[in-house]
């Protein structure tokens, strides 16, 4: 099997969403298929593992929760091995996508969380997910909610600030989330209190 294209591994608490201060390890993927223009992740791969070598870092950490996330994890080849063998270990899997990929692997795991992209309003795959997050990046995305809130069935619904340059936008957020209802406002924790 091809060895997986990282950028990053560390523990840390889950910042946002319904799992907000949860601790787990963070696995995050090389690649992505979307281009956000207020994206703030470096999505360029640093290193390879093999599978093994993978499971065996996640391992290494105390937490028994880890969140695969990117990048889009859900393009990464050797994905369900990697969930059959964390799952296998006794880990609670969680997923983070952008939702443009319908990956049979989001029934398998114990969270998927969606992030689908007012910018690409036309690329959203999947039907369902645990919790759904929407980053405000203008006052329009309001109508994206509505679309997406038809598209994805889902526990929880949030609104996201969108942050530019290390500038978080409350403001555009509330406004947002007073033009719908049963959204609530995802902070982002590890923003707001400096951690990683
Ligand atoms: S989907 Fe996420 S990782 Fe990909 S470009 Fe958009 S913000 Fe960045």
């Amino acid at each position: 099997m091809k060895d997986f294209d990282l950028v990053e591994i560390f523990e840390s608490l889950q910042g946002e969403g319904r799992n907000s201060g949860r601790p787990a390890v963070f696995v995050r993927f090389a690649g992505c298929n979307l281009a956000c223009p207020w994206c703030d992740t470096d999505v360029n791969r640093r290193f390879s593992l093999s599978l093994n070598d993978l499971l065996d870092e996640v391992s290494s950490y105390r937490p028994k929760s880890v969140v695969l996330t990117g990048g889009e994890p859900t393009l990464v080849q050797g994905l369900p091995e990697l969930v059959a063998g964390l799952k296998r270990k006794g880990f609670w899997v969680a997923v983070e996508t952008n939702g443009t990929v319908d990956s049979p692997i989001l029934g398998f795991v114990d969270y998927v969380s969606c992030s689908p992209k007012a910018e690409y309003p036309d690329s959203i795959a999947i039907s369902s997910a645990d919790e759904v997050r929407v980053v405000a990046s203008g006052e329009d995305v309001a109508a994206f909610c509505k679309t997406v809130r038809e598209k994805i069935a889902a526990t929880d619904y949030y609104v996201s600030p969108c942050d530019r340059d290390g500038k978080i936008d409350f403001a555009t957020a509330k406004s947002v989330l007073s033009q719908l209802d049963g959204w609530s406002l995802s902070v982002q924790l590890h923003k707001l209190l400096g951690f990683r």
